[in-house]
Formats: structure tokens, sequence, C-alpha cells
């Protein structure tokens, strides 16, 4: 494959990315299979992040490669708005099969940041639905990571993907983030403090009356902002001041879902329940773009009331459920079934956790925290430049070590595909050792 032109380079806005720097020396992969991407001289790069949190079955599995193939020769576009094709009801059917009881119904999307808009709009419709249209506001939490739709950036809590835009902000309030250093340092698994942190929700309910309040959405695990498990209690004490107050409860699972974290959802895995429930990436392992939310029966019900010629949801994309995503995703799922990878992360758990807390004490690393097949590395920062030494790293690690893994600032965050053997579980933790001894 020839080189890209500079006029190619330059034609592309990478997002969240520093262009300048990228297009000086690209990070450029040109195929995939199983746990590695190759560039266009053969270089093998060990995938330590699943792409982006996305292709758990791992790469270009030929199940899905087929039923992708199969879908763009037979059926390459069908509306979903006022007609159908059976592979979107039969991707339907296999997600609410995975999910919690009462988790019933799909709404697709094509992306986590319309997943979460969409749960967001729904909690709205389904309170004004039952006569109580005062409730708009929605309650995030600190450093959470919803997408990029403007009802996510605001329900979410990194600053940096909010100053530009705050002017559009929609109405939203905050919970304060589950992570503290001091309570928590060098934790597995969920922390043991934390869980009182929940009651903010009581506080924020003190503050703007609960007739105000659509919904509290969180990420079970924080995931962009560094992995960060839920407090031990956590989520069944939100999820119990929520029911109280009539408050709905999304989880986005965006990253949490299909088994990063051992269960097909960390619903499952925490034994809470949430009222919507975003999805996305792994749902089709990353191979064509699909989000989604499933909706818990009472809340589908409520909109089923009205004439029958009219939408009961004045809401939907025009790719919700495309034949190709669809087709990926039941095929995906089939195959998380077939090769037990949802059982496989539980249990390769242990030895990964293992694995990334024989990094303690290397050079540079200030705390580190695992659950599930997801860990973060927290690397001290260098004061006069923030994320420099996790960018760097990164580069290094890719360049040097050819390995690819995600950074935010300075936390470098890994979650392999969920094939992933232990020795190449091990190969990880290695390479990050050797490219912070540099
Ligand atoms: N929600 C969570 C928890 C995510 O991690 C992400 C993406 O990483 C999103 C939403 C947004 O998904 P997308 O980038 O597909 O819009």
């Amino acid at each position: 494959m020839a080189a890209l032109t500079t006029n190619q380079l330059e034609a592309f806005w990478l997002p969240f990315t520093p262009n300048r720097e990228f297009k000086q020396r690209p990070r450029i992969v040109t195929r995939a299979e199983g746990m590695y991407y190759f560039d266009k001289d053969g270089r093998k790069i060990l995938d330590a992040s699943a792409g982006l949190w996305c292709a758990n079955a791992g790469h270009c599995r030929t199940p899905i490669v087929k039923a992708i193939q199969e879908a763009a020769e037979t059926l390459d576009f069908a509306p979903t708005f006022q007609f159908g094709h059976p592979k979107v009801f039969e991707a339907a059917a296999k997600i609410a099969a995975l999910a919690p009881q009462g988790l019933d119904h799909v709404f697709f999307t094509n992306s986590g940041s319309e997943a979460t808009d969409t749960a967001v709009k729904l909690a709205v419709a389904y309170h004004r639905a039952k006569g109580e249209g005062t409730r708009t506001r929605i309650i995030g939490r600190e450093r959470a990571y919803h997408g990029v739709g403007m009802t996510g950036i605001s329900a979410g809590g990194l600053v940096a993907n909010k100053r530009w835009f705050n002017a559009l902000a929609y109405p939203a309030d905050h919970l304060s983030a589950t992570y503290s250093r001091q309570e928590q340092h060098w934790s597995r698994g969920e922390p043991a403090w934390g869980a009182h942190l929940a009651d903010e929700l009581e506080k924020l309910v003190a503050l703007h009356d609960a007739s105000t309040i659509a919904a509290v959405i969180v990420e079970p695990v924080a995931g962009s902002t560094g992995v960060l498990p839920p407090p031990k209690g956590y989520l069944k004490r939100l999820r119990d001041i929520a029911t109280k107050h009539g408050i709905l409860l999304i989880f986005d699972e965006v990253i949490t879902g299909f088994g990063r974290v051992g269960a097909a959802f960390a619903a499952e895995r925490f034994g809470v329940t949430p009222d919507l429930l975003c999805f996305a990436k792994g749902v089709t392992s990353g191979a064509v773009p699909m989000g989604g939310v499933l909706v818990d029966k009472r809340i589908y019900d409520q909109f089923m009331n009205g004439p029958e010629h009219v939408p009961d949801m004045f809401h939907g994309y025009t790719y919700s459920g495309h034949p190709l995503a669809a087709a990926a995703a039941c095929a995906t799922i089939d195959l998380y079934k077939d090769e037990n990878l949802f059982g496989r992360a539980r249990k390769l758990e242990a030895h990964f956790e293992e694995a990334v807390h024989t990094l303690k004490g290397k050079p540079h690393v200030a705390d580190i925290r695992n659950v599930g097949l997801a860990a973060a590395i927290d690397l001290d920062g260098i004061d006069s430049a923030p994320g420099k030494r996790g960018f760097e790293t990164m580069k290094e690690l890719f360049f040097k070590h050819d390995m690819m893994c995600r950074v935010s600032g300075d936390t470098l965050a890994f979650s392999p595909p969920l094939i992933a053997t232990e020795s190449e579980i091990d190969e990880i933790f290695g390479r990050v050792g050797a490219a912070l001894a540099a």
C-alpha cells in the first residue's frame, strides 16, 4: 500500500487528536486480525485497547465478516421508519435476551453519543407522557464521558469536552466522581470506600426538587476518564435513591457492555438494574457502527397508548438498525456465546489484575485500578505540561514496543479483546514496563 500523500493527510481532521503532531509522524494501521493490528510494512501491533474499547471479539472474526458480506449483498439498506427487515428484530431480541429482566425493548442508534442522547430524550418524554413534564433536568457525574452530543457533554464531567460548548448546555447537575486516591490507592476491583457518595443524589434532589429531575446517568465503571470501578454498594444506593424520588436511572454501558466486566452488562455483574441502558461499541465488536438503548417495559408501554396511526416516539435515525449493523450484531452476539467470551473475561480477570499491578513501583506510576478486562495506570504528570507524559508513553508504546493503548491525560487505559491469552496479557504489561523504564 502506497504511503499517504501530504494532501490526503491534511484533508482528514482527526477527532480528539492533536492533528499537527499526528501528521508529522502518523500512527496508521492498515489491517487487523484477532489481537493484532498491522501497518503497511507488516509490523505487528498488539491491540491492548480493543481499538477504542470496541473489538471485544477480536478483529476481523470470520463469522462477523461473513454476516456483513451477506447483508451487503442481499439487503444494503432498508428504512426502519414505518418499515422493517428481519435482522433488526433478531438483533433486538438477542440483545434484550442478554439484558437483565425488564429491559425488554431496544431503540437502535449508530453510536454511543446517540445512545445517551436517546436515553435522556426517552426519560424526559416518559415523564411528560405521565403528566410530569417539569422533569427535564439530568444528573450526571464529574469525570463522566457520555459522548459528544449536547446532552452527553452536559451530563458528562470532563471539562475539556464541555468548556467550548457551555453556552449550549442542556440543564444538568453533577454528583462527585467516585475516585479518591487517598482512599482508594492501588485498589483492585470495586474499592471499599465511596458508597456514601451516592447520597449526593439526595442533596441534589433537595437543591433542585425531584419534580425537576428526569434521570440520573452514570457509567457503572467510568471508562474514558481512566477506569474508575464503582465503590462497593454505590450503584445499589443510587438505584434506591432514584427509585424513591421517581428519577429514572440510566446506565451508560457503552464501554462496560458486551463482556468488558466479565458479564453481558455491568448491570448483571453488579446486580443493579437501571431503567434505561445505553450500549454501542462491543455490540458489533466495532465492525459496523451501532448503538442503542435498552428500555424497561413500563417505559415502553407508557408510549403505546396513543392513536395507532401516529408514531409513538418522535425520534430516530435514518440508520437506526441498519441491515449491515444488525447482521453484525447478531453474528457478534452468537460468537460471544459460542466462545463463552464473557465467561472467559471473568476467568482472565484475576490474571489481568495481577499483571497490571506488577507495574506498581515502576518509574512514574502513581496509581493503578482494574475491573473485568479493563485497567488504568495513572502516571505522574509533568507540572508544566499536563498530559505530556501519558501522550509520550502512548507513542513510545506504539512506535518502539508495537502496541496500541488508550491515553487520557496522564492515564493509560487497557482493555484488550476478550480473546486475549494469559501470555498476551503478560506481554501487554511487560511492554508497558519497558516503555516506562525508557
Ligand atoms: N458513552 C461512553 C461511556 C463512552 O465511553 C463513549 C465513547 O467512548 C460514548 C458514550 C460515546 O460513544 P461514541 O463515540 O460511539 O459516540
